[in-house]
């Protein structure tokens, strides 16, 4: 019997777990969705983020010792900060483009707007958002950086503060790089050992997407229960959605010219993250998968994957700062049209860069930092609640496409730098015990 490929599996698990939620949602089945299938979810993205960190340490820890080079570490390094840094600002201006062009916040009968806001104005996520904001903003400027570096590993791990195991990986796999080889051997060998187990464990963790996509989807159905205000808010998804699509085009056209692998090969390769991105919305949840079709399908050496994906999910978000430049505008065109200044909108380039880094690869927040970004122009604090509740009926789907985005530019980014490294394999070879492996 021909088997059918993971993508398609859980395409599937995702086309009916949507079916599933509207047959739910239209027979008030919400709670037994929440009680009995959702849970299911949750246990799928709990293994994913259970791997996250040891696989890091370990692909990053055994790719950094291979390197035998301390100044091939620096370049890959510059490198990856500054093809992500071009990636989001490019993702920002197809964003106010778009915004700029279609202005679809221009016109909205007053009426809606008034509906919008005694429905979320006070809503208990939109005040969520304002408060991790204000947490976020309360701390000093050079925060970030402190942030970086750990006191503790353990307690590092503990919270799974990415940057902070990154950083801890990489002064680990410098020194075994600076003592004896026979030193370093056995050190390396339990990390080469733990990454070969940890990408065991994505694979036996795959087995179960179809089904878990089907729980986190149905999920998702039983949330929306304002069709109404999702449909005034079309036009401005669309502008997100069709955002998201040109960034997408994009990467193809880089990996075409830089890597010279074909667009449609990437993505059948790269799908099966993608779709976790889209059912999970996280990038930090989907970082195994990514890391597992990025190194075993697509043939990036670990060096570069271990190194580049890790610091993407955290710090390069092109997807999340294309839809803060749009909201923000689209917030300006709805309720404070004086605010729509050249300057601020350069203002928007600059606090969505930075916000890309500091937004946290986890669902939603890059509504958080989309508050910072609209406080960095001086939008009015009292209007702060009622920009909020206009977008947040359509911010979960939105959410999930831009996470698709987040994840397909940190496997696009994490090609070229392996094609200018040569260490992106033209025959990439999974073990031939991966389950997942479509020839
Ligand atoms: N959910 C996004 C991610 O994890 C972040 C965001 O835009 O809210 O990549």
């Amino acid at each position: 019997m021909k088997k059918i490929a993971l993508h398609w599996k859980i395409i599937i698990g995702m086309v009916l777990g949507i079916i599933f939620g509207f047959i739910m949602n239209s027979s008030d089945g919400q709670e037994f969705v929440a009680d009995w299938i959702a849970p299911f979810g949750t246990i799928f993205i709990n293994l994913l983020k259970l791997i996250a960190v040891p696989l890091i340490l370990a692909s990053l820890i055994k790719g950094i010792s291979d390197l035998k080079d301390i100044s091939k570490i620096r370049d890959m390094g510059l490198r990856t900060i500054l093809i992500y840094i071009s990636t989001t600002l490019v993702a920002i201006i197809i964003g106010l483009s778009i915004v700029n062009f279609v202005k679809p916040g221009e016109g909205m009968p007053q009426d809606t707007i008034e509906k919008i806001k005694m429905k979320y104005e006070n809503d208990a996520g939109v005040t969520d958002k304002l408060i991790k904001a204000s947490a976020q903003k309360d701390a000093g400027p050079l925060q970030a950086l402190v942030d970086i570096f750990p006191s503790n590993i353990f307690l590092a791990m503990g919270e799974a503060k990415m940057l902070q195991i990154i950083f801890f990986a990489l002064f680990v796999g410098i020194c075994l790089l600076l003592i004896p080889e026979e030193k370093a051997k056995p050190m390396v060998d339990i990390f080469d050992s733990l990454n070969e187990v940890v990408m065991k464990m994505v694979d036996l963790i795959m087995l179960f997407a179809p089904y878990a996509v089907f729980a986190l989807m149905a999920n998702v159905i039983i949330a929306f229960d304002d069709t109404e205000i999702l449909i005034k808010l079309l036009q401005y998804a669309f502008c997100v959605i069709g955002g998201l699509i040109l960034m997408i085009g994009f990467y193809l056209l880089l990996i075409r010219f830089f890597t010279k692998k074909s667009p449609l090969w990437f993505l059948n390769k790269i799908s099966p993250a993608q779709l976790l991105a889209f059912s999970t919305s996280s990038s930090a949840a989907t970082l195994p998968v990514t890391m597992e079709r990025v190194e075993e399908h697509i043939g990036v050496d670990k060096e570069v994957s271990g190194f580049v994906l890790p610091v993407g999910a955290t710090v390069n978000m092109d997807g999340t700062s294309l839809y803060q430049g749009i909201a923000a505008v689209f917030i300006m065109q709805v309720i404070w049209p004086e605010g729509l200044s050249f300057t601020n909108q350069l203002v928007i380039v600059a606090t969505a860069l930075l916000a890309s880094i500091g937004s946290a690869a986890v669902p939603s927040a890059g509504m958080v930092m989309l508050v910072i970004v609209l406080e960095s122009i001086g939008f009015p604090a009292e209007l702060l609640p009622i920009g909020l509740a206009l977008i947040f009926a359509v911010d979960r789907p939105l959410d999930m496409c831009r996470t698709v985005v987040n994840v397909t530019g940190d496997a696009t980014v994490s090609m070229v730098v392996a094609k200018s490294l040569g260490k992106l394999h033209d025959d990439p070879k999974p073990k031939e015990w991966d389950d997942n492996y479509e020839a």
